[in-house]
């Protein structure tokens, strides 16, 4: 079977096809750089080997939360090692996507996904505040999804960034995600946009404390109120019925009695001015952005891709299914994160 190639011509021509969503576009910033028609990419490929890609195709999944998808190329390897090679400062944003490959759903995947599988919805920031009940149900089904949630490890995808980082390609990395797997790959340059499953804070007088701390606080309190459950939500969430949450003992802040939430950004909650500040200022200080496994469909994220647009940086996305910034982006990889970014190789 014939291999694609890559074009690069003394004028630094790369090739450009829409039946296989990649691209990279002729822009200003990136002088030099020319945009092949389809018509070109024929004339340079044969049919055969368009075919490798477009009927390459949709394979079902072998990892449980991840949607179906089309197998990594050797092309697909090389414009992104490319695009990788060119940066000397990148920037990286990841979601949900590379955790699926840890076991750990998302939200948003189609088929897979939370929103797919259940009509369990993550808790409102209001909710949570005004309702002692909601607090007692979130913190009950919480309980019950720690042990596993905590649990999860790293995969490929993490350890490659953790690999990235150390022989400093990457500047600096912001993750959707609240799994703390980043830091567990052995990651430093790290912003949690969201949050931390593990960490909480009392919301009175700001007392922190780790979540395995709570955890030994709530079996203490309460000792004979024991429950499992198999489905577990992108925050750690878990289904129990109302039954079962009865009786259980909603925890306090050990140090004023006030009230204890994760440190994370519910929904219906903004991300810190000063968190997005201080992300807004490492993107400038980077050259490239690679986004991996989110479709950004939450602002949050989705504001640091325009940012780059406006930066002018090359911008390339990872991610099974369409995102919100696929218009913007320069590449688009539409392929599980754990097949491709393993196989690149740092020059
Ligand atoms: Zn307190």
């Amino acid at each position: 079977m014939m291999i694609f190639p890559i074009f690069i011509c003394p004028h630094q021509i790369l090739p450009y096809c829409s039946s296989l969503r990649l691209s990279l576009n002729n822009r200003n910033y990136m002088r030099g750089l020319h945009t092949l028609l389809p018509e070109q990419l024929r004339h340079y490929c044969t049919s055969e080997s368009v075919q490798t890609f477009t009927a390459g195709s949709l394979q079902k999944s072998a990892f449980g939360f991840v949607p179906s998808h089309r197998t990594v190329t050797e092309f697909d390897v090389k414009l992104l090692e490319t695009f990788v090679a060119k940066s000397k400062r990148l920037f990286v944003l990841t979601g949900a996507g590379i955790s699926t490959e840890s076991g750990i759903p998302d939200y948003r995947s189609e088929v897979v996904g939370l929103y797919a599988k259940s009509k369990n919805r993550p808790i409102q920031y209001q909710d949570f505040l005004k309702s002692a009940s909601l607090r007692q149900r979130y913190w009950a089904r919480n309980s019950v999804g720690w042990p596993r949630f905590s649990s999860f490890e790293p995969n490929d995808c993490h350890k490659t960034f953790s690999h990235w980082e150390y022989f400093k390609k990457i500047h600096w990395l912001v993750t959707q995600n609240v799994d703390a797997l980043h830091y567990k790959a052995g990651s430093h340059k790290v912003t949690e946009l969201h949050g931390s499953a593990h960490r909480v804070v009392c919301l009175d007088c700001k007392f922190q404390m780790k979540r395995t701390e709570l955890q030994e606080m709530i079996q203490e309190q309460n000792p004979s109120w024991k429950h499992r459950s198999e489905d577990i939500a992108p925050d750690g969430d878990v289904q129990l019925s109302e039954e079962q949450i009865q009786g259980f003992k909603v925890p306090c802040c050990p140090n004023c009695g006030g009230m204890l939430k994760p440190e994370i950004v519910f929904f219906g909650d903004n991300v810190a001015r000063d968190v997005v500040d201080f992300v807004y200022s490492r993107l400038h200080e980077c050259d490239a952005m690679l986004i991996a496994g989110s479709s950004l469909q939450v602002f949050s994220g989705y504001r640091y891709a325009n940012a780059a647009k406006d930066m002018r940086i090359p911008l390339a996305i990872i991610n099974i299914g369409p995102t919100r910034a696929d218009k913007i982006a320069d590449f688009k990889f539409d392929v599980r994160c754990g097949d491709i970014l393993p196989k690149i190789k740092l020059s």
